[in-house]
């Protein structure tokens, strides 16, 4: 009974395959890594399992809690509970955080959220991620910093609280503190045993206090190689070389 069922999955772009018959499943609860070198196909993926309509699926099968959903589209598969932070967040002038991320969870949630709640809610997930509660007022990711941006995802995150969450490298480009942020709070998504989590990473700061129930290998847009946590020690220790050219 699995969260995500990923069946010979083949995706292109434009002119393009991409991916070449990806197998993955993730059950309730469990954090899986997705590592591999630049231009593996790992963002492809990303999309291609939120239903960016640029990512043609043109054979194999997704199944999300239990329904194909091939033909769904972004947007019902985000108000199904799945979750991309994306590798460059958009600037939105004229639309604030708080309102952007109340009226996601409206969504989400099917129903009205009551201003005062949600102010609490996302104060106390702002504390736990060290952002200014300002920030709260301030127009999506304008002039905010890359690692503000991050944590802004993570937020969303937090306030989300989807079934599915998909992390495309939230930590490259961050500073040490600013990935030990991150991490916390994507900690704190994992309390709830519920959520699945797929973090996409090349590097291997983030993953350092993290639980990780399973660690795959792309290359070449094919899964080459699925382990467990111990597998990012070794990519932590010797790098993609032996999986490249397979
Ligand atoms: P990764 O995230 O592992 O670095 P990507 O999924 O971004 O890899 O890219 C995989 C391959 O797909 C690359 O060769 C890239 O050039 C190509 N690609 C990705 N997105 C597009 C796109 N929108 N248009 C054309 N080619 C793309
Ligand atoms: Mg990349
Ligand atoms: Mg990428």
């Amino acid at each position: 009974n699995g969260l995500l069922e990923v069946r010979g999955l083949t995706v292109r772009v434009e002119d393009k395959e991409i991916l070449h018959g990806i197998d993955l499943e993730i059950q309730k609860g469990e954090t899986h890594v997705l590592m591999g070198p630049n231009g593996a196909g790992k963002s492809t993926l990303g999309y291609a399992l939120m239903g960016n309509p640029r990512y043609e699926a043109t054979a194999g099968n997704v199944l999300f809690q239990g329904k194909r959903i091939n033909e769904e589209s972004a947007d019902k598969r985000a108000r199904d509970g799945m979750f991309l932070s994306f590798q460059n967040p958009l600037e939105i002038p004229g639309l604030t955080l708080g309102a952007f991320i109340r009226g996601a969870v409206e969504q989400r949630r099917g129903e009205r959220v009551k201003l005062s709640a949600f102010r609490k809610e996302m104060g106390q997930a702002m504390e736990l991620l060290q952002m200014d509660r300002a920030y709260g007022d301030r127009d999506l990711n304008v002039g905010f910093s890359g690692g503000e941006k991050k944590k802004a995802e993570i937020l969303q995150m937090l306030l989300l609280k989807p079934s599915l969450a998909i992390l495309d490298e939230t930590d490259s480009g961050l500073d040490v503190d600013a990935v030990r942020t991150v991490s916390l709070g994507v900690k704190e998504y994992q309390k709830d045993r519920e959520g699945g989590l797929l973090i996409i990473t090349h590097s291997t700061r983030i993953l350092e206090s993290l639980h990780v129930d399973k660690t795959h290998i792309m290359v070449g847009g094919r899964i080459v190689k699925t382990g467990g946590a111990a597998l990012v020690e070794e990519i932590n220790r010797d790098g993609f070389e032996r999986y490249l050219g397979q």
